[in-house]
């Protein structure tokens, strides 16, 4: 497959975030073009990655020569440099690539990303940090935000006061306001939740609900 096919990803800077990216993306089949303007960096990715060239981001021609206007997707992974991080994503915006995904390193830097056309801005440490800190610090194990940061679903271990009963007997959507989706007992199949659904200590739990809410049902012991 050419870079630059349908379901082929631009990923401009192979520092941390950038190179996991690209590697996750090729982990899980995705055809990756990764632009790199360290020739250490780009060597070095070279043998991991199927298609790594040393270019400039910054610079609009070097990205047309690469092909670069044949992406639908582009992430942008320069964080550090403000100035190259902007210059990089405007020209992908300007070469009309219309999924743009940027690192942004602060908020304002996210917001410049925003003004100059990035479709999507990432704030990965920001992010990474907010999580390990509701993970650390309840029964979550795992957690997904939607957009606005309100509602989330998560993957949770049940507190003592639900174990041992139904849905029904404890009440749990009228009691704490969260919604139980799936229950998964050890060795066995996943299953959707239903009030005669019986929770067992060792159960792992999807659990809905508004971001507030959970943390506190999640804190419980
Ligand atoms: P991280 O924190 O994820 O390692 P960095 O900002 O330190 O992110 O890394 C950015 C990567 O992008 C580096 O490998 C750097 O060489 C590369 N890079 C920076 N500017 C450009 C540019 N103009 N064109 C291409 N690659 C670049």
């Amino acid at each position: 497959q050419a870079p630059g096919s349908d379901d082929s990803i631009l990923v401009i800077g192979l520092g941390r975030f950038g190179a996991a990216t690209a590697e996750a993306l090729t982990k899980i089949g995705r055809e990756v073009m990764a632009v790199e303007k360290n020739a250490e960096l780009v060597q070095a990715w070279s043998t991991k990655l199927t298609h790594v060239v040393e270019a400039d981001a910054t610079n609009l021609d070097a990205l047309r020569q690469v092909g670069a206007a044949d992406f639908t997707t582009a992430v942008v992974g320069i964080g550090t440099s403000i100035e190259a991080s902007v210059l990089a994503t405007a020209n992908l915006v300007d070469l009309g690539i219309d999924q743009v995904w940027a690192k942004a390193i602060s908020v304002s830097h996210g917001k410049i990303l925003r003004r100059i056309g990035a479709e999507h801005v990432l704030y990965p440490e920001s992010e990474a940090g907010a999580r390990v800190a509701r993970l650390v610090s309840s029964r979550m194990l795992d957690y997904i935000e939607f957009d606005d940061g309100h509602f989330a679903v998560v993957k949770m271990r049940p507190p003592k006061e639900i174990q041992g009963f139904t849905l029904a007997e404890s009440k749990i959507r009228a009691t704490y306001g969260v919604t139980v989706v799936g229950v998964k007992s050890p060795g066995r199949d996943f299953t959707y939740a239903d009030p005669e659904t019986r929770i067992n200590s060792n159960d792992m739990l999807i659990v809905a609900g508004h971001v507030e809410l959970l943390g506190r049902f999640s804190s419980r012991p």
